[in-house]
């Protein structure tokens, strides 16, 4: 598949969201991702996942993530609007269950998934509740402001943000999280592994715990 850029929006935490014409037709669910192919020369390859950051509800696709120091990376935030990019088709199996109340755990630019999940629940004013525990290493979380506006008129919305440099690492998860029943994990493996193990270690029965594992970030 070929996407067009119709805009690309660079944030102060560098953090480059670059947004797509839609195709006429194009249908995903929240939280898929595309492989996407450059013609790069890179020892790690041609091709990287990335979440779409868009709901289904947008009528634009959107593809976010950080600057880097691979090839890759830097021929992809050397992109100029009306560039095409090369793509799969949408794939991925951590998508949201609109019927069951959701925790989302996301580490940085792992709220990408999560950005697609909430605005289609705002959209659709799913009645679900979700819980989303947003860590990050700074105080400039990626799309804050949006989260922060969808948050005032979605009630079953809760949003913990967690400054790492301030905080520290979390280790524990607030016990009001313990009963629901679908859990979300995205971002760096590392992260997602620790949150998976203490979601095991708390009884969280293991068939509910979704996780997408950003390769590539630590
Ligand atoms: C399902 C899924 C969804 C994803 N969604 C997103 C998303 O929405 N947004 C997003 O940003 N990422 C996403 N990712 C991760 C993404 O695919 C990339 O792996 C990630 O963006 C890092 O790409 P990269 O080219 O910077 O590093 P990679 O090529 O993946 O390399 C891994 C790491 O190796 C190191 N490295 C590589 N080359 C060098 C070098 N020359 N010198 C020193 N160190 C080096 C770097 O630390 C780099 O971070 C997703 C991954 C998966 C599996």
């Amino acid at each position: 598949m070929t996407l067009q850029i119709r805009k690309i929006r660079m944030a102060e935490n560098s953090i480059a969201s670059f947004i797509f014409e839609k195709p006429a037709g194009f249908s995903f669910y929240p939280g898929q991702y595309l492989d996407v192919e450059l013609p790069v020369d890179d020892p790690n390859g041609k091709t990287r996942a990335f979440t779409i950051s868009a709901s289904p509800t947008e009528d634009f696709l959107m593809l976010s993530t950080k600057n880097g120091i691979t090839p890759f990376k830097k021929h992809l935030v050397a992109l100029k609007v009306g560039d095409k990019i090369k793509t799969s088709h949408p794939a991925g199996t951590f998508t949201l269950d609109e019927k069951s109340p959701a925790a989302m755990i996301a580490g940085g630019i792992g709220i990408t998934p999560f950005r697609s999940m909430i605005k289609y629940a705002f959209d659709q004013k799913l009645k679900a509740s979700i819980t989303l525990i947003y860590l990050n290493s700074d105080a400039n979380f990626p799309f804050k402001k949006e989260l922060d506006s969808w948050k005032q008129s979605l009630p079953n919305l809760h949003i913990i943000y967690h400054n790492s440099s301030l905080s520290g690492h979390l280790t524990k998860l607030p016990t009001t999280i313990y009963q629901l029943p679908i859990y979300y994990l995205a971002g760096p493996p590392k992260m997602v592994d620790s949150f998976e193990r203490i979601l095991l270690g708390i009884g969280v029965d293991e068939l509910n715990i979704r996780y997408d594992r950003f390769d590539g970030y630590k």
